[in-house]
């Protein structure tokens, strides 16, 4: 069986839930999660956020704005009165219960309740709509089955024995659709998987039922070589490895969650990125399979910041490293970049929420130097290090934008640049220029 997730977007209309219907009724049986329509996430933390700031009035505006729109959707999607009847009941008692949060306290308890109320809504609305088109379905809620342990991690075991049960109480459904993001905790509390986790849910079902295939729909043709937004000339990538699509996804490629590739990976279970808006394109197939000696892609991960210690104590000392990487780990910021001299550090991180005590912190250790509004270009490929000339490749590309950090090493599949923010287009630019639209110097490794 397959597993096939949709993106907000992908269900973001009726016209596109309609096209979404159209695409999986093809009489093959498949578990399709689906996200909350695009902007309905964001809009249901807002409601939560007018509550935790106790105005209960501003959240039941937002409430009522939300529910006319899905009255509205309900009139464009469904052809008949008797489907229009039981979609507005539903949203109902939705709403009503959503406005129930108006009136009571409200705690991040209330919140991860309020927030999954968009693939509630979502998964419903298509349920309906594939009931209505006569086609034989069934809703498998998710707070039924996926479920996350002690340490906030999917407990795989639970979600594989669960959904073994609950499927075969429904067995022979054309098209279970079931809800991404949303889930349990190990007290089971309802909770979620983190902003984006549909895609993360779809793995961890296809690990679970050892699905012969994860496909994750969005409105793009697969990963492509580099960020379209910024480069011209990009294009989809056809393969990469599980390795190479972890760190372009961790890297800033916005098409999937850093998080989802795991479970599918130690399933060994491929994963297709493909276009609902062009259903026959290839797409991106994720798999096992490595291409030996090809360079992939590039990617930008945006507001870094570089922090550097210099002290001479660091020379010829051991331990020094640890009490600065203690430093961060106290204040629970992880670091993506290193580089290291005989006196000195350079680390970049992301979350600066704690980049005051920090600072505080390793001023005790030596001089510290930041770098403000950076960003990390990310080679992504097989860069192992037995293939001669690929990082000089690289680094030759990146000769006229100034670099701050360079990493390579690390992995076998990523060689990162760390570069002023003004200079990122240049930069993503110049890569692809060299390295995928001049096909020979990339052949030379
Ligand atoms: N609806 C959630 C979000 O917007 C989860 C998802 O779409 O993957 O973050």
């Amino acid at each position: 069986m397959k597993v096939l997730k949709f993106g907000g977007t992908s269900v973001g209309t009726p016209q596109r839930m309609k096209d979404v219907v159209k695409l999986i009724n093809d009489g093959e049986q498949k578990i399709v999660v689906l996200s909350a329509m695009s902007g309905t996430t964001n809009q249901l933390y807002e409601i939560a956020d007018y509550l935790h700031k106790k105005n209960p009035v501003g959240a039941n505006e937002n409430i009522n704005k939300l529910e006319e729109k899905y009255l509205q959707h309900v009139e464009d999607l469904y052809a008949t009165e008797e489907y229009k009847e039981q979609a507005r009941a539903f949203l109902k008692e939705e709403f009503d219960y959503m406005r129930s949060f108006t009136k009571g306290i409200f705690t991040l308890f209330e919140e991860k309740i309020i927030v999954g109320q968009g693939e509630i809504l979502s998964t419903n609305m298509v349920t309906f709509y594939i009931k209505e088109q006569g086609i034989d379905v069934e809703l498998l809620p998710a707070l039924d089955f996926m479920r996350t342990d002690k340490n906030s991690e999917p407990d795989l075991e639970y979600i594989r024995e669960k959904l073994k049960l609950i499927l075969a109480e429904c067995p022979d459904k054309a098209i279970y659709i079931t809800q991404g993001f949303i889930c349990r905790n190990a007290y089971g509390e309802v909770d979620n998987l983190q902003r984006g986790g549909s895609d993360y849910t779809a793995s961890l079902i296809g690990a679970a039922i050892g699905a012969s295939e994860i496909q994750i729909w969005t409105d793009i043709d697969g990963m492509h070589n580099n960020d379209p937004r910024f480069v011209d000339k990009t294009s989809p990538i056809d393969s990469l490895s599980f390795e190479e699509a972890s760190e372009l996804a961790y890297f800033g490629a916005k098409i999937l969650h850093p998080t989802c590739v795991q479970p599918a990976r130690f399933a060994g279970i491929p994963v297709k990125l493909l276009n609902t808006m062009d259903p026959s394109a290839p797409g991106t197939t994720i798999s096992n399979k490595t291409h030996r000696g090809t360079i992939k892609a590039v990617a930008a991960k945006d507001n870094i910041t570089a922090i550097n210690i210099t002290s001479s104590r660091m020379l010829l000392a051991y331990g020094f490293l640890r009490k600065v990487f203690e430093i961060f780990e106290t204040y629970k910021t992880s670091i993506d970049m290193v580089t290291t001299s005989e006196v000195g550090v350079s680390v970049s991180i992301d979350n600066t929420s704690n980049l005051s005590n920090i600072l505080n912190e390793l001023k005790k250790l030596g001089t510290v130097t930041v770098d403000v509004d950076m960003c990390i270009i990310c080679v992504v490929g097989d860069l192992d290090w037995h293939n001669i000339g690929f990082e000089s490749l690289a680094t030759e590309t990146m000769k006229e934008v100034p670099v701050r950090m360079i990493s390579y090493g690390g992995s076998n599949h990523n060689i990162s640049f760390l570069v002023s923010a003004a200079d990122k287009q240049k930069a993503l630019q110049s890569l692809s220029n060299h390295l995928f639209n001049n096909p020979t110097e990339v052949a030379k490794g």
